[in-house]
């Protein structure tokens, strides 16, 4: 690990700590039918619901406060009674990681679903760079899909997150960069000092298909996007699919996300093992669900991932063919370079290889920015950070802190 990355691990974030009885429910992640039957169940009458759904998810979600009795204008007998009956804590950090380049990586526990099930721990990564931040956020505990590049793949658990869990991402994340409106962000701020947002846009990057789990991704997005709240335009969240095709019509429909396609491969067989996933949506079904997405202009162009593996996808044919497939189509191709974990057989392709097969595609016509590898010493890149929870957890199992430093 880097000298200067800073990690806190709070050992007290135990699924058992946050499963008991005398917890009360958070309205943090809720949306407006949420608040609306929380509300009423404190004897709020109907006619008054619209204005005090208002007034609520103005503190909550534009105002970010983690307290009812913060709320000035809400009738002080209505913050007492909300306060005994709810709270609105966020899922707690079990692990926070900052990388010397300001990237942030926050391990979240979430609580087992039903009495005895275990926790399970998500992450989410903010990326600051010029004029942007970005916030990686997870959309499942693991993956049911098994990408043989993937970290997260690997991972038995599987349960989909709720919209209110994939909201409250966003949330913490806020909470910990100081980026809510009134707040006056300290030295460590890398993005706007010019009273901009730090998180300016939202990919569905880290943890999980997100189209497995639409419901609930395109219910978070509503909330995300709102403009009297979170206020991230649907414009500038990015929904990331390994290419589940039957879903991908209903994502333009329902959200009107950008579209990101985890394409890696350029022929049907290299794919087949690299995204088993193609075996049932072939390439070629994929990229037609592509060409049909709502306003896959030049405006709207639709990013492809492509992560590039040392013998197996990143020759020149490969990157002439890709050409060929992507022919006509507005797109952008987002090279990655892999990023291993323990036992993966997978090897990242070497710079020259990189730099040959981007331009390549560059003189194709089309722009292929490699991604700057961020935050490699806090290894955030997708399913990583778990794994290393794993090994604290047991090197510190008899030796409870609060936060230590890990350096
Ligand atoms: N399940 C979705 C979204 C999560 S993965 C999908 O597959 O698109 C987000 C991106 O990270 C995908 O493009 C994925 O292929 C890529 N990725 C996964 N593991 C990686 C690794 N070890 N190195 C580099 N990129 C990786
Ligand atoms: Fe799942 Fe995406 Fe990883 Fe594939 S790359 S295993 S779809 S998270």
């Amino acid at each position: 690990m880097h000298e200067d990355m800073i990690v806190s691990v709070d050992m007290d974030a135990s699924p058992a700590r946050l499963s008991g009885a005398a917890i009360k429910p958070s309205l943090a992640g809720c949306d407006r039918d949420g608040l609306a039957a929380a509300l009423t169940s404190v004897g709020v009458p109907a006619r008054a619901l619209k204005m005090r759904i208002e007034q609520l998810w103005h503190w909550i979600y534009h105002r970010g406060v983690s307290d009812f009795l913060a709320m000035s204008n809400v009738a002080k007998d209505l913050r007492v009674a909300l306060a005994n009956a709810f709270s609105l804590a966020r899922p707690p950090v079990a692990v926070r990681q900052v990388s010397v380049d300001g990237t942030r990586k926050w391990l979240l526990r979430l609580p087992g679903r039903f009495a005895g099930e275990v926790g399970h721990d998500i992450e989410c990564v903010y990326i600051p760079e010029e004029g942007r931040g970005t916030l990686c956020v997870s959309s499942q505990v693991g993956c049911t899909l098994t990408c043989s590049f993937c970290h997260t793949g690997t991972q038995k658990l599987v349960r989909n997150l709720t919209a209110a869990e994939i909201v409250t991402q966003v949330m913490v994340a806020r909470d910990d960069l100081l980026d809510w409106p009134g707040l006056v962000a300290g030295d460590e701020a890398i993005v706007p000092r010019d009273g901009g947002r730090y998180i300016t846009n939202i990919v569905f990057m880290g943890m999980g298909e997100p189209l497995y789990n639409l419901d609930a991704v395109s219910e978070a997005m509503a909330t995300i996007s709102d403009g009297e709240g979170l206020s991230i335009g649907r414009r500038r969240i990015t929904v990331s699919t390994s290419g589940v095709v039957p879903m991908i019509p209903r994502l333009g429909a329902d959200t009107g996300a950008m579209l990101a396609i985890s394409l890696h491969a350029t022929t049907d067989e290299v794919r087949d093992r690299l995204v088993p996933l193609n075996r049932k949506y072939p390439i070629a079904e994929l990229l037609a669900a592509c060409a049909a997405y709502p306003g896959a202009s030049n405006a709207r162009r639709i990013t492809y991932e492509y992560v590039m593996l040392k013998d197996v996808n990143d020759s020149p044919e490969d990157a002439r063919r890709l050409l060929r497939l992507l022919d006509g189509m507005p797109a952008k191709i987002n090279l990655i370079p892999f990023n291993p974990w323990p036992g993966t057989l997978h090897q990242c392709s070497d710079w020259p290889t990189i730099e040959r097969f981007s331009e390549i595609i560059f003189a194709g016509g089309y722009a292929s920015p490699v991604r700057t590898p961020r935050g490699r010493d806090i290894l955030a890149a997708c399913g990583q950070l778990r794994s290393e929870t794993a090994k604290l957890k047991i090197a510190d199992r008899h030796q409870p802190v609060s936060a230590t430093s890990l350096s």
